[in-house]
């Protein structure tokens, strides 16, 4: 399969609230956020914990609907669970019971679609984030950082048109985390998937981004919105450079006047 053939998504959210109801009171976590992001396009979203950066990324998977506001995929209102989705979470939530291969090919059992059919897209993406010589692995053979690639691999095998993922490196070390950032700019420079990428790292989100989003504490909603002109794949030696400093700088001045941090 090719993996890059027309599967990129255009999101729109256009002034999308959340407010959850609880026993003490209303939560508001998302207010008035509006934001379009072009297919092919890579988003990071960086804001404070708490200030519903999860909530966000669940509303455009549909696995929640917002309290007003629309979202569109693909010009198509979201309203329920969107099939060509990937997902990635903090935790990996592989199976240890099965093989690499078997949890990467999960994704495409649980679909109902046939396991047969993704076996070489499924190989293909494996050693694509350096797994060669461990298809046949179980989970806990591997380091942190190997599993969370796996983890990137099914939700990848069915060329989604939208990679959504949830601080998926903060549970890595400091190392592991950055040869997955390199890793997976290369990976999504390659495929030219449409990605949401959540995280609290400003680094991670400028050296990641086409574009960072800036959200504000709960209620979250956009503050700044900063194109990095950097040309990909990019190396770690962008993260030394000027321009890299000064968008950093940027999006802390931000949190800085916002009094987040
Ligand atoms: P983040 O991912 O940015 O840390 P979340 O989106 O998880 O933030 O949460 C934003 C706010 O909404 C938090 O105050 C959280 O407690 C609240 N929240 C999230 N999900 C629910 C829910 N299902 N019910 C009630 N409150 C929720
Ligand atoms: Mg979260």
């Amino acid at each position: 399969m090719d993996l890059q053939a027309g599967a990129r998504a255009a999101v729109e959210l256009s002034a999308v609230q959340k407010t959850f109801l609880s026993a003490r009171g209303a939560i508001h976590a998302l207010t008035q956020t509006s934001l379009a992001i072009r297919p092919g396009q890579f988003v990071s979203i960086v804001g404070p914990s708490g200030c519903g950066k999860s909530t966000l990324l669940s509303l455009i998977a549909g696995l929640d609907a917002p309290s007003a506001g629309k979202i569109l995929i693909e010009g198509q209102e979201v309203r329920g669970p969107h099939e060509s989705l990937g997902v990635v979470f903090q935790r990996d939530l592989l199976l240890d019971w099965r093989t690499v291969m078997d949890n990467v090919l999960l994704q495409v059992e649980m679909r109902g679609l046939l396991p047969k059919a993704h076996a070489s897209t499924a190989r293909e993406l494996l050693d694509m984030v350096g797994l060669q010589g461990f298809h046949g692995r179980y989970p806990r053979e591997l380091s942190g950082g190997m599993r969370q690639r796996v983890a990137i691999c099914r939700a990848l095998v069915h060329n989604p048109l939208l990679l959504l993922m949830d601080e998926p490196f903060g549970a890595l070390d400091a190392m592991s985390r950055d040869r997955l950032n390199v890793d997976l700019n290369r990976i999504c420079s390659e495929t030219k998937k449409t990605v949401i990428f959540i995280t609290h790292s400003i680094a991670e989100a400028v050296f990641l981004g086409d574009r960072v989003v800036v959200m504000s504490s709960r209620p979250g909603r956009v503050v700044a919105d900063i194109d990095i002109e950097a040309p990909h794949p990019r190396d770690l030696s962008f993260r030394e450079s000027p321009e890299f400093a000064g968008y950093v700088r940027r999006v802390r001045t931000i949190f800085e006047a916002e009094g987040v941090l």
